[in-house]
């Protein structure tokens, strides 16, 4: 009789342990998927902006767009702050030029609203939301610490505001923005989901 409870005792225990072991692995990759998930990082009111000018504004239903760019940068100083930087004393604009810089780390900052009517593709500007990607790729590959972000971050702006189409800077301007980047596969990864 003692042995027979204690038998059962150890099943019962055993078999929680188990279950609880199973639930553990099937549960842990979904909390993990979770940490990693991407963030967007406001960075709109720290970043240099021009003394006087500022920027005129849109409604979110004008948004019609996303222009991809690259910021043809190399070497350490390449990020948001020097591209604002960069846009104001030198170019003389309201602003940084693009709605999002997606560093060279993966990190999304968000450096103007995106009903911001900003300076990033003449022409396009009223109806688009520029983001660029930190590096120069006519001399880089473009790695999936910065693909995934720009996926990750197009796919949230489409389902926010409406299937907003998917161009690069090239499409609309003799340059090489953003350089030699497999943009038809991007452009397909963001569309289907
Ligand atoms: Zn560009």
């Amino acid at each position: 009789m003692r042995t027979q409870t204690i038998i059962i005792i150890s099943v019962v225990v055993f078999i929680i342990v188990a279950v609880g072991a199973l639930l553990y692995f099937i549960l842990r990759p979904n909390f993990s998927k979770n940490s990693t998930k991407y963030e967007i990082k406001n960075v709109i009111d720290s970043l240099p902006k021009h003394s006087s000018k500022t920027y005129r504004k849109r409604s979110v239903d004008e948004i019609r767009k996303i222009v991809v760019h690259h910021s043809a940068c190399r070497g350490n100083n390449c990020n948001a702050t020097a591209y604002a930087t960069y846009h104001v004393n030198s170019r003389g604009w309201a602003g940084i030029g693009y709605h999002y810089v997606i560093e060279k780390d993966g990190t999304i900052n968000q450096c103007n609203h995106d009903t911001t009517i900003s300076a990033h593709c003449a022409g396009q500007n009223s109806d688009s939301i520029g983001i660029s990607l930190s590096g120069d790729f006519t001399q880089e590959e473009l790695t999936d610490k910065q693909r995934l972000p720009l996926i990750w971050l197009s796919q949230q702006l489409r389902a926010k505001y409406g299937n907003l189409a998917i161009t690069q800077h090239k499409d609309f301007s003799p340059t090489a923005c953003p350089g030699d980047i497999d943009f038809e596969s991007i452009k397909k990864q963001i569309t289907v989901a």
